[in-house]
């Protein structure tokens, strides 16, 4: 990336092909280039999940329709292109699919070579391929169809265009209609008069890939009324040709257990979620917002005391975190106060369960001591359980606890009651992120209620999510908060969310919890 950000003094254009909704779809390269742009220009077709990659500070302009909001004209977007990159900025056009598949994307490419600004284009994966294969149609399929073809719908002043229907009936290959939805009452009915056997198989393929995905199978004469019982909507595919067919046997996402769930999934700033990556496994359409931010103490007296301790941390035989970004801030203050690491020399390691054991072990320390249930409750009395038995009736070893401000109670009350001692320091604070487009865009899908499950970690999380959206009633009813531990839920549910805690506090638990309920 660093070579990325130093070639760019003119201003430049990536025409980027987002994919047809699942953010697993975009391209590395897509990725890679979305996450050096400083200005993304996108439409309504590219995957909620994608937004989420799009860098802090970058500009977003929305040039699609969505809600009550008018589209933008394409030469109004041209002219969006020109003004941008004209900034010298790095301006990534995201749009649905390929960029060059009806997408208007060599129309951009032209323009901007009329006005000399230098473009690249990154091709996506098409919905008129990945729709069908996640609906279980094949394109092709040897000796069924030898080719496919693909065609627009697109009525032109709300005439359907002329074609050949002919030549496509003679061809025997699948065909695959875009913006066809509105016309495929006279694409079926074209096709039967061009030659078509009715009894062949046809498919409607709604928002394919995400958590909307339908399909509805039929054969060219009845797809249109089955269609329309089932109430398909924009944006959808036509398919037609024997390959409909197999959708039964090659079909394969709706299987999944969390197949057409959307979930929201929080997080702290600046940590990638392994829950996104879980969820997206079993089938889930994630959407990420970052909606605490764990910050170093800033008080200068903080700053000192901290520094003071971590300096004679060797007066302590125990060091206890109890979170991934504790550990990461930790290392990071020790950088900052130009503390060497030869200080922790002998210490020994307690963690709260498996994500923070990684952050350490990530550092080159593995840990010496994690409970069985990742509770602060049972570190604590893990933790005094082992001092108390390594010390054989001497004085047990003295533990740093090292936290955020609002640290939970049953880590200290355990300690105290077995009479171990230790010190707290507050390392951390978990601050508001400012609020992001990311944040504006989360609204927009929390008031269609797009949501099934919103993920907590902790109450600050909560907090956090609260803040940033301000939710009314309406929106908090939409989808179902799935909390890990009861202090989370109590917060959740105080707002007025509809509750579930996972069993044990970890991601795989949490995704265990959401397939038990999306089950019922
Ligand atoms: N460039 C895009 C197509 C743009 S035209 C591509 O390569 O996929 C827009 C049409 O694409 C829609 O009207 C619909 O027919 C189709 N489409 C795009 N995404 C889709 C999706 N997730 N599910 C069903 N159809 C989709």
């Amino acid at each position: 990336m660093r070579r990325m950000k130093t070639e760019i003094k003119k201003g430049k254009v990536w025409l980027v092909g987002a994919g047809p909704g699942d953010a697993g779809l975009l391209t590395l390269r897509g990725r890679e280039v979305l996450e050096a742009a400083q200005s993304v220009v996108y439409d309504a077709l590219v995957g909620d999940g994608i937004l989420g990659w799009i860098p802090e500070g970058a500009s977003q302009i929305y040039v699609g329709k969505r809600g009550g909001s008018h589209t933008k004209s394409q030469s109004e977007i041209n002219q969006i292109l020109v003004e941008e990159a004209s900034k010298g900025r790095r301006v990534v056009r995201l749009k649905g699919g390929d960029p060059f598949v009806f997408g208007r994307g060599s129309e951009e490419a032209q323009v901007l070579s009329e006005h000399k600004i230098p473009f690249e284009v990154v091709p996506g994966v098409t919905s008129a391929v990945a729709v069908p294969a996640y609906c279980g149609i094949p394109v092709t399929h040897r000796g069924i169809a030898p080719s496919f073809h693909v065609i627009t719908g697109h009525r032109k002043n709300g005439e359907p265009a002329e074609m050949d229907y002919a030549a496509m009936v003679r061809e025997g290959g699948t065909l695959i209609f875009l913006m066809g939805v509105t016309s495929a009452e006279h694409i079926c009915q074209e096709l039967i008069r061009s030659g078509m056997d009715k009894d062949t198989p046809a498919a409607l393929l709604e928002r394919g890939t995400t958590a909307g995905q339908r399909k509805v199978i039929s054969t060219v004469e009845r797809l249109w009324e089955d269609g329309k019982k089932a109430g398909i909507k924009p944006p959808a595919i036509i398919a037609v040709g024997e390959v409909c067919s197999l959708s039964d046997t090659c079909g394969w996402l709706e299987e999944k257990p969390l197949f057409g769930q959307k979930v929201l999934v929080t997080r702290p700033r600046r940590r990638s979620s392994g829950m996104a990556g879980r969820l997206r496994e079993a089938g889930a359409e994630v959407v990420e917002l970052p909606s605490a931010e764990p910050k170093l103490v800033q008080d200068k007296e903080e700053v000192q005391d901290l520094r003071e301790t971590v300096s004679q941390i060797g007066r302590f035989q125990w060091a206890v975190f109890t979170s991934p970004s504790g550990v990461e801030l930790f290392f990071e203050f020790m950088k900052q106060e130009k503390l060497d690491l030869r200080l922790l020399m002998g210490l020994r390691f307690a963690v709260i369960g498996e994500g923070t054991r990684r952050a350490l072990q990530s550092y080159g320390l593995f840990a010496d001591y994690m409970p069985e249930r990742y509770y602060a409750r049972d570190l604590g009395k893990g933790l005094a359980e082992t001092l108390l038995e390594e010390a054989q009736g001497k004085r047990p070893e003295t533990a740093l606890l090292l936290r955020a401000r609002k640290a939970s109670d049953a880590l200290t009350e355990e300690l105290l009651k077995a009479g171990i001692s230790f010190e707290e320091k507050t390392l951390y604070d978990t601050v508001l992120p400012d609020a992001s487009l990311q944040a504006e865009r989360v609204k927009e899908l929390l008031k269609k209620q797009d949501f099934s499950f919103v993920t907590f970690t902790s109450a600050s999380t909560v907090e956090g999510f609260l803040n940033l959206l301000n939710p009314d009633a309406e929106e908090l009813s939409g989808f179902t908060a799935v909390c890990i531990g009861e202090e989370t839920r109590r917060a959740a549910s105080a707002a007025g969310m509809k509750t579930i805690v996972s069993d044990k506090p970890s991601m795989d638990s949490m995704a265990e919890c959401m397939e038990r309920f999306a089950a019922r």
